[in-house]
């Protein structure tokens, strides 16, 4: 997806660092963080939402790189966050998990 700003950060357009990466998912800084941790885990397939995911395997992939990030991190207490639709406030649609941890800001 060309305008997609999560598939060009996943294309290295914009150089971001990522914290952890696979061949399913990447991980990096969120740019706004609203907790002391602020990550979020990003499939490098472009999914809109979990709306529009079928990929079981997928998900389980995810959630383990929420599990390899927190234990390399050092973190064992964590939220994760899945908005789905512009109601609930999701506003970059490509599927996201953020893994939330320490302070909330
Ligand atoms: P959501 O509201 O669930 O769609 O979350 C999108 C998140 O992406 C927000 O927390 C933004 O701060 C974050 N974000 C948007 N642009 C960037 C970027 N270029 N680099 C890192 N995080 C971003
Ligand atoms: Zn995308």
């Amino acid at each position: 997806m060309s305008d997609c700003i999560f598939c060009k950060i996943i294309n290295g357009d914009f150089g971001t660092e990522f914290v952890y990466e696979n061949e399913h998912a990447v991980v990096f800084k969120d740019i706004n963080p609203k907790a002391d941790t602020h990550l979020l885990v990003v499939p490098r397939l472009h999914v809109e939402s979990l709306n529009e995911l079928n990929d079981k395997n997928l998900l389980g992939e995810l959630m383990m790189c929420v599990k390899t990030v927190t234990e390399n991190l050092g973190i064992k207490s964590y939220r994760t966050v899945i908005n789905t639709g512009k109601d609930a406030g999701q506003e970059v649609f490509h599927l996201h998990i953020h893994i939330l941890a320490g302070r909330i800001h």
